[in-house]
This record gives C-alpha cells, structure tokens and sequence, in this order.
C-alpha cells in the first residue's frame, strides 16, 4: 500500500485518503483530537464519536461519521476496489484511535499517537497485525524509558498531599484533553478535591458526557483555590490566574520530565514523567507485536527510531510531515 507525506498531510493515494490532514481534503481519517492531529476538516470526517465530539468543539462542523470501536466500514477507491477500515484504541487520550486499512490482501496500521501502558480514563490500546505500521515517534530515543504507572501515580498524590499540608497549592500541568482529566482522577481517586481551569474543566465535561468520570469536579474561582489541587493546561502557566496564587508547588506531569531541561521549559518545581505516548521500549514492543516488517515512522524522533529499527532487520524510514507540539 502506498504511503505519502503531502503538504496536506499523511496519505494512502490508492484510497484517495488522508490520515489526520493539516489542510482541507476531501476524506480523511481523524485519529485523536490534540491540535497536532485534529489540525484540519475533511467534506467527510471518519472518528470515533469522542473524536467526533472534540473535533467538533475545536474546528467546527462537516460531515462526520462517527464509528465505534472494533466497528469494520467500507470505503470505495478510485479504481472501484473497496477497502476495509476499523478503528482501534490507541491508549493515548479519550477517543484516541489507530486505523487499520486492510486492502487487496493488504494491511496497514497508522498509530495515531499511541501508548501501551495503562491509562485511568481512557480504552488500553488494542493492537493489530499488520504488514505496514506507520508509527509516531514522540520518544523514539533510548533515553525515553518511563517509571511504572503505579509509582508515578503515587508520586502525583504525594506531591499534592505534601503541598495542601505545608499550605501550599498543588498547582498540576496537563493538556485539556488527556493530562489533565487523568491527573484530576488519580487525585479523586485518593479523595483530593481539584479544581480545574475552563480549558481543562470543558474537557472533563466531554470526558463525563461519555461516561468516564463519575465524580464531578470543580471550576476554577478566583480566590477559593485554597485547600484544592489546580489543575491548568501548561500554556497557563504564566497565566495571571497562577501568578495571583502566592504559595503553589508547580508539578509538570509530562514525558519530557526525563529531560532536566524540562524544569525551565515548564517553570516546574517538580517534575513527575507520566506520558500519554509509548516510550522506547514500548514503540519496540508495538512494531513487534504488529508483526510488520515495513515501519514508517513519524511525529518526534523519527530519524533515530527508524535507523534502529533497520538495524533489527526492519524496512524501515522517517515520514517528513509538518506537525505541531501537543502531546
Ligand atoms: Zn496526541
């Protein structure tokens, strides 16, 4: 199956379809709905219905068709062959999918933004066999190995509960979509009360209207931080909402958090590296349990991921997409 990087974005011109385009296309694919991803509509939008729901809040409406989980649909080729799609869990955030192509005998998987360890509010990954996988490499480098879950969500509530003890606010930052819903659930989960900025708040709404999520949480109030964990996107860090708050501990939950640089680029105090990405580790696990042979890598590391993987054996090569840095 053909794979090309267009301006547009990534595309299967034997389908005449985009995966995640950046401009406006005629069909595309979404897989997940960060701003790196869910950067452009399509006449016609294939997602899941989360996917769907988010697009829709972020880039406005057209033509979507929402598919479920495990659900095959049909699409017509140019030439009049017909191929077989199926979304997957990715793992990554709410809605997050993979997409399996299978046609003429043929079977492609396109990652998305995938990651293999668990997540409190989100589906576990699910992943295919597949002849070709073309995979995002946001931490395809050997230094990029993460600590168990369980320790890093211990080290989230420690963090918070060493703050609100000493009378400081845990102030926490997380994407809208992903971080931010699954850092407030680790922290309720262990009976902290959080309070989350608008952005983050929306989303939690989303996260709830489908069901996950049962407590709710609240927004934030000028004013009425104290005794609550905050919970704000990383762009509001230099927010005048954060400067007002005089005795705050800054905890950036981020993979990046392996990287001491990480401390100024964040203005954290602390750094915890729980990720919503695959790790080094992790992508050499998926490209084996795929089964492919050919790997196009993508997003990140691109370049060091793809050279390992050819020294294993695999056919493997960068794509060059234009992309942005939301996790
Ligand atoms: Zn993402």
């Amino acid at each position: 199956m053909r794979v090309e990087a267009r301006p547009e974005g990534l595309h299967l011109p034997d389908l005449d379809l985009f995966l995640d385009p950046a401009a406006r296309v005629t069909r595309a694919v979404l897989s997940h709905g960060h701003a790196d991803h869910a950067r452009a509509l399509a006449g016609t939008v294939h997602a899941t219905p989360e996917t769907v729901a988010i697009a829709r809040l972020r880039l406005g409406d057209t033509s979507y068709v929402p598919h479920a989980y495990g659900e095959p649909f049909e699409l017509t080729a140019p030439s009049g062959t017909v191929a077989r799609l199926t979304l997957l869990p990715s793992g990554h955030v709410l809605g997050s999918a993979m997409v399996l192509v299978e046609h003429r005998d043929e079977r492609l998987l396109y990652t998305g933004d995938v990651k293999l360890h668990r997540s409190r509010t989100c589906a576990p990954a699910e992943v295919a066999a597949a002849d070709v996988l073309v995979t995002e490499a946001t931490f395809g480098l050997p230094v990029f190995r993460f600590p168990p879950v369980v320790d890093l969500e211990a080290r989230i509530v420690d963090e918070a509960r060493t703050a609100l003890d000493s009378g400081e606010i845990p102030v926490f930052l997380g994407y809208a979509l992903g971080k931010g819903p699954e850092i407030a659930r680790i922290l309720q989960d262990a009976d902290i009360p959080v309070m989350l900025h608008g952005a983050v708040h929306r989303m939690v709404e989303v996260y709830r209207s489908f069901g996950v999520g049962d407590r709710d949480a609240t927004a934030y109030e000028r004013g009425k931080v104290d005794g609550y964990a905050l919970i704000v996107p990383p762009s509001a860090r230099t927010h005048p909402m954060l400067r007002a708050i005089r005795q705050k501990r800054v905890i950036a939950v981020t993979g990046w958090a392996l990287l001491d640089a990480s401390y100024d680029r964040y203005g954290a105090d602390v750094l915890i590296p729980l990720s919503d990405h695959a790790d080094w580790d992790e992508l050499h696990e998926l490209v084996a349990r795929t089964g492919a042979r050919r790997v196009l890598t993508t997003h990140g590391f691109a370049e060091p991921l793809a050279h390992a993987l050819s020294a294993q054996g695999h056919d493997a090569s960068a794509l060059h997409l234009l992309h942005g840095d939301e996790e």
